[in-house]
């Protein structure tokens, strides 16, 4: 049984066409990079995935819920953005703890612990009482992924998660991202690094204006090239 299933998804932005027609499954454990050029429907798709955007015909099923029929979808799954999107005016704990208090409905104490375990996960335990603006954007990157495993979401979406790092910063989400995989999360990463796609997924979709020209492994894409 599939966590994600996308059925012959169409969506359009003011008429124009920006998906179309797509299809795919994603097993738990799987970690999928979707690459393509520069609007090729990326973002959107994973926009379409968590609900932030409504498909125009098809459906896509998240842990055998359609999404946009029912608000049970949410928290199911979660997202890694290019700009982090933390709340400037918490700090770091409270970046985690309030939306588990506020979403998951979890007293203070409970919010804490699993924030603290998660930050722990990152290696940002010493960073709790810090706002965003003094952490590195690596470092803020890595809250925003705490944050989504706070959910204890069925797949993470990543849209260009290291996009606006330095080498140096990228390559320390990278880990976090690498070592999430090997715990056997499922992950679905939109990237323009082809490194990152050799490097630990094992299967890419290849988006091509709206459609899907490739789905197979690293290996395999490499050979069709
Ligand atoms: P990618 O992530 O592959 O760069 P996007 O999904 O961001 O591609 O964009 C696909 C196409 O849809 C592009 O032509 C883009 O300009 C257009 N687009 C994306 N978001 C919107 C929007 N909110 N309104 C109108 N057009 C959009
Ligand atoms: P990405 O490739 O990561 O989607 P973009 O720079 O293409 O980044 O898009 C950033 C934001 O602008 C997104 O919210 C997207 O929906 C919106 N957007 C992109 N293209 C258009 C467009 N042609 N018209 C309106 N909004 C757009």
């Amino acid at each position: 049984e599939p966590i994600v299933q996308v059925r012959n998804i169409y969506k359009d932005y003011n008429k124009t066409e920006v998906l179309k027609g797509i299809s795919f499954d994603i097993f738990k454990g799987e970690i999928v990079s979707i690459i393509g050029s520069s609007g090729s429907g990326k973002s959107t798709l994973i926009r379409c995935i968590n609900g932030l955007e409504k498909i125009k015909n098809g459906e896509i099923i998240v842990d055998k819920k359609v999404v946009g029929d029912s608000r049970s979808v949410i928290g199911k799954v979660g997202m890694v953005f290019q700009d982090f999107n933390l709340f400037p005016h918490y700090t770091v704990l409270e970046n985690i703890v309030n939306p588990c208090k506020v979403i998951r409905k979890m007293n203070t104490d409970e919010a804490k612990e699993l924030a603290m375990s998660l930050l722990k996960k990152v290696k940002l335990e010493d960073k709790i009482n810090e706002y965003p603006k003094n952490l590195s954007g690596g470092q803020q990157q890595r809250v925003a992924i705490a944050r989504a495993l706070s959910m204890e979401p069925e797949v993470i979406l990543f849209d260009e998660p290291t996009s606006s790092l330095d080498p140096e910063l990228a390559y320390e989400v990278f880990n976090t991202m690498k070592s999430l995989a090997k715990e056997g999360f499922t992950m679905v990463i939109v990237t323009h690094q082809i490194n990152m796609v050799t490097n630990f997924s094992n299967r890419v979709i290849f988006l091509e204006n709206g459609k899907i020209s490739f789905d197979g492994s690293p290996k395999e894409l490499m050979e069709t090239d």
